[in-house]
């Protein structure tokens, strides 16, 4: 498969699961909307991308061996983030080490939560189930009012236009904090920043990032390992699924939730197997950058 091929399949969120990575190419991409550095010579096999990503389809497999139920899917989807956390958590200090400052990320910086979040369909049923299991009443009515309005605004949009509503992710809570921490969407766990006053510019100024064509051209305070090794996992996750027999294909997480939260009949359909969720699929087309074509957004 050729470069165009793999974008256009990340982008899409129609990666195949036997293919190498689910959007890894383009990972700092949507990360900071800038072009990853030139690829190094890939390392001596065993490679710790297929580790990771291999690792997550025996375990998350394992988890749905005993057949296509809600806990089955919410272990795999546990048993994926805990695999993928070990392994960033193991290259962290040597990346982190690399260059000064080192990463600006703390509790209640939250400039990264205002963009597009891709999810797995295994993602979004595990987070809702978390949702509807430690939620109290009046969180989740204030979570239903907040999917709604935003779900309203962002349905089928791409990233610039979504980066345009600044509106923040749903799970923000007003402390700053996600409150799905434990079992935020990989693509979360991927966002490391060296620089909280470029995440708040950023976020701030959606058409001079989208907008300018040079924005590719100098390196940004975005490590792209831990983004690497979280969409390494997805990839082991969408294998592992397609071969429970379950839909695979990237989600938009506010879209998806509305889908689910409050009709058990959605989820049962897709631990039958059906693609009841394909009307929150990531947007064809990314109107951030139709020629560079990130995939989604990182929380
Ligand atoms: S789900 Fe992701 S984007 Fe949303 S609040 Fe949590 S970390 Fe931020």
């Amino acid at each position: 498969m050729n470069r165009k091929e793999r974008r256009r399949q990340a982008k899409t969120g129609t990666v195949a699961p036997s293919g190498p990575a689910f959007g890894a190419d383009d990972a700092l991409a949507f990360l900071s909307g800038r072009r990853p550095a030139p690829a190094a010579p890939p390392p001596p096999a065993p490679s710790p991308k297929t580790d990771v990503s291999t690792a997550v389809q025996f375990r998350a497999l394992d988890a749905l061996r005993a057949g296509r139920s809600l806990s089955a899917v919410a272990e795999a989807v546990r048993a994926a983030g805990a695999v993928a956390d070990q392994a960033w958590n193991a290259a962290r200090p040597v990346v982190e080490a690399r260059r000064q400052p080192g990463f600006a990320c703390a509790a209640g910086c939250s400039w990264c939560c205002y963009q597009q979040v891709a999810v797995a369909p295994a993602e979004a049923v595990a987070i809702a189930r978390h949702v509807e299991t430690t939620f109290t009443p009046e969180q989740r009515a204030g979570l239903d009012a907040r999917i709604a309005a935003l779900d309203d605004k962002a349905r089928g949009i791409g990233l610039w236009s979504r980066a345009r509503l600044k509106s923040p992710c749903v799970m923000l809570a007003e402390n700053g904090a996600c409150s799905i921490y434990e079992v935020r969407p990989l693509r979360c766990r991927g966002v490391y920043s060296r620089d909280a006053g470029q995440c708040q510019w950023v976020m701030e100024n959606p058409d001079q990032v989208y907008g300018n064509p040079d924005r590719h051209a100098t390196p940004g305070p975005y490590p792209i390992e831990p983004a690497k090794i979280m969409d390494t996992a997805l990839t082991g996750l969408a294998r592992a699924s397609q071969e429970a027999g379950l839909d695979w294909q990237a989600l938009e997480l506010t879209a998806a939730l509305r889908l689910i939260l409050g009709n058990p009949e959605v989820t049962e359909r897709y631990l039958g197997g059906e693609a009841v969720l394909a009307p929150a699929r990531l947007p064809e087309r990314d109107d951030g950058d139709p020629a560079q074509g990130p995939t989604g957004r990182p929380g």
